[in-house]
């Protein structure tokens, strides 16, 4: 008999003590470091009241402090990457974790990949359904098991059997996303964001990356989108940069958008620029989604083909901005 617990939604401050002392524990450096995060790309209103637009903006402030603080106490871009889609998972306005989107079938489907630029290390779930931190499942699959990707029952079991607690499925029930659900049924709505992502170079000069995912409002019970597979939604190579995607997922496996960003740069001489470029506005069409990026030099982008992507860059030389619209 399953045994479900609530996991309570664990504070900031607890969140960065627990990943600075996973980490190394060296002092407050002013070595070089960058993160972006994105909480997807999609059809996304200006004209959205701004007290909501202050509550997006606000949350995407958030996580990035959280990154920030984990890298600049030497804490590694592993630990941010997890920190910071935990607080998106903990956080209902993004399509990850509790605030997960609907399947057609009126349940919850979730993905979630993490991958290590050192080598290639990577760890993905796909279709979880109670769990309320998939990133960090994926991070145990890759640090725990001989495998890339684990889904459905398989990744629950694998869950219990290292001490993750299971959530009961009404966790994920919220009624903003009930509503989406109706409204793309009746078709009066279109378009999909929220899922949420983080690249990372550290101070040790490593690239991370990592998204985690509700997957697309009315899918098939049973689809998988890009976020949970490497090279289409994300990926991590220190010999070239950290991607992670969002949007269509299907047309980001179509086309290896992450991977494709690495290969244009180790194979064509690419600057991290001119490869998402080509990739989110050459090879993927209008409205299809964005990614962000940074490479083993600290340079980043963001670029979208949608008309907003929740977005946000930190870095040691004092950058920090957060974006939802060009
Ligand atoms: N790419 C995700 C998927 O297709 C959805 C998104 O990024 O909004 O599952």
């Amino acid at each position: 008999m399953k045994i479900f617990r609530l996991v309570p939604v664990t504070s900031l401050a607890l969140l960065c003590m627990t990943a600075i002392s996973s980490a190394q524990m060296n002092s407050p450096t002013s070595k070089k470091y960058t993160i972006v995060i994105h909480g997807g790309a999609g059809t996304i209103s200006k004209s959205i009241p701004d007290s909501v637009k202050e509550t997006y903006l606000k949350s995407l402030s958030t996580a990035l402090n959280i990154g920030k603080e984990i890298l600049e106490h030497g804490g590694t871009g592993l630990d941010a990457v997890e920190k910071v889609l935990n607080y998106f998972e903990s956080d209902p306005k993004f399509n990850a974790g509790i605030g997960a989107v609907y399947t057609s079938a009126g349940t919850h489907e979730m993905d979630a990949s993490i991958m290590d630029g050192r080598d290639l290390s990577c760890g993905a779930v796909a279709g979880v359904q109670h769990i309320a931190h998939p990133i960090s499942l994926a991070r145990l699959v890759m640090e725990k098991t001989p495998h890339v990707l684990l889904a459905y029952d398989g990744a629950e079991k694998f869950a219990q059997s290292v001490g993750v607690a299971l959530v009961p499925s009404t966790y994920f029930d919220t009624p903003e996303r009930l509503k989406q659900l109706h409204e793309m049924q009746k078709k009066i709505k279109e378009g999909n964001h929220g899922t949420v992502g983080c690249v990372v170079l550290d101070e040790y000069g490593n690239l991370a990356a990592g998204t985690s995912t509700g997957g697309m409002t009315n899918k098939m019970p049973g689809r998988i989108g890009d976020s949970p597979l490497i090279g289409d939604g994300t990926y991590a190579n220190n010999k070239t940069c950290a991607v992670s995607c969002t949007g269509w997922g299907e047309k980001f496996i179509k086309n290896t958008v992450a991977f494709n960003v690495s290969a244009l740069m180790e194979y064509k001489g690419m600057t991290l620029k001119e490869a998402a470029d080509e990739m989110i506005y050459k090879r993927l069409q209008p409205d299809d989604g964005g990614l962000i990026a940074v490479d083993r030099g600290g340079n980043y982008t963001m670029p979208f083909n949608t008309t907003g992507m929740f977005r946000g860059v930190a870095t040691s030389s004092g950058t920090f901005e957060v974006k939802i619209w060009k």
